[in-house]
């Protein structure tokens, strides 16, 4: 790699974004770019030494700006949420195909040397998904293609934008399918927040407000896994800068029910809440989880962070922002 490289990240000012510029940052990277569309001071992470543009990448002219002069473009943008986002606006998930297909263009006629994309398990064969206790999503799942409707139809064709801007025109791209990525620094209410932010939330806010409930979307049964922030910016980074080319699982192993996951934040909390659950509300696919088997096999690597030790630091940051913000309990 070049001495001091220019690394651009898009979609800095979102979660998964702003802690990636913040790894670089400590590990002393000096020229980063980042990008996002948000007004600067709602980016969830902020830092002045790097160079902030805000701007809309669906438009092409905006993504040469973001890629110029990169030697890599980090594409974490994305108009996106928790279930209870993406299945009532399909189409906005749908148009993030505008992001990455225009950052597919500058990178290559900027002769951009890598570039990286996030996908997401949304891509995964719904009918491998239907039981609780599925059997680890394993790379080859996601076809033949019935992803979730709108946003992960929208991660699948820009895989395969990725992939074939890879073999015509030699652009070095390469594709994480993240699982469920959790952390402090992330959304955790107005509505595209996802299930751990959500729990933590709930269970903090009834903490402070001595009403001790909680509503649980589904029934409580469906099981996912759950990856901490640092794991994933390791691994985006690791893939990043490796030769292997194909789509791979970037997720943790280790599955649990959402009931589980009620069972952790409520331990971590020392409070026992009342559950009702919410069998009409958006639920997704009743099992989800990521084989590891070709990770551990390429890198010798995978996410490790235990569930517990990551949710007790993301619990402790969201109690921590709401008593901040004295959020109408
Ligand atoms: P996020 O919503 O926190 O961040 C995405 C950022 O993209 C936001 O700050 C948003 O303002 C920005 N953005 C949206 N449209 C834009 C546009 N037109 N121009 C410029 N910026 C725009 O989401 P995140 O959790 O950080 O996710 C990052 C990426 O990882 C996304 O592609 C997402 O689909 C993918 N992913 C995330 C998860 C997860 O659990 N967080 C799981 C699978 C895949």
């Amino acid at each position: 790699m070049a001495k001091d490289p220019l690394i651009s990240v898009c979609g800095a000012g979102g979660f998964i974004g702003g802690a990636l510029v913040a790894d670089l940052r400590a590990q002393g990277f000096t020229r980063i770019r980042a990008v996002d569309q948000k007004p600067f001071d709602q980016w969830y992470q902020r830092f002045d030494d790097v160079e902030n543009l805000v701007l809309d990448l669906q438009g092409r002219e905006a993504c040469v700006k973001a890629a110029e002069g990169a030697h890599t473009v980090y594409n974490l943008a994305a108009d996106m949420g928790g279930m209870g986002f993406i299945e009532n606006n399909k189409a906005l998930c749908m148009l993030s195909v505008l992001i990455n297909t225009h950052l597919c263009m500058a990178a290559r006629d900027c002769g951009v040397e890598r570039f990286f994309y996030a996908s997401s398990a949304c891509v995964y064969n719904g009918d491998k998904q239907k039981q609780y206790d599925v059997k680890p999503l394993k790379e080859e799942d996601a076809y033949p293609a019935l992803p979730e409707d709108g946003y992960g139809w929208e991660k699948l064709f820009s895989e395969r934008m990725c992939r074939h801007f890879r073999e015509d025109f030699g652009l070095k791209t390469r594709v994480a399918r993240y699982h469920n990525v959790y952390g402090p620094y992330g959304t955790w209410d107005g509505g595209r927040e996802k299930a751990p932010a959500a729990v933590c939330r709930k269970v903090a806010m009834a903490k402070l407000s001595g009403r001790h409930e909680i509503d649980i979307w589904g029934t409580g049964g469906q099981t996912r896994s759950f990856m901490y922030i640092t794991d994933c910016v390791q691994g985006t980074q690791m893939l990043t800068h490796s030769d292997f080319v194909e789509p791979i699982n970037i997720g943790s192993a280790e599955m649990v029910s959402i009931n589980q996951l009620v069972d952790i934040v409520e331990e971590i909390a020392g409070v026992k809440l009342e559950r009702s659950y919410k069998l009409d509300a958006p639920k997704g696919v009743n099992g989800r989880s990521s084989d590891n088997t070709l990770i551990k096999q390429v890198f010798n690597w995978e996410p490790s962070t235990r569930l517990r030790d990551g949710m007790e630091k993301t619990y402790a940051w969201i109690y921590d922002e709401i008593v901040k913000g004295r959020k109408s309990l």
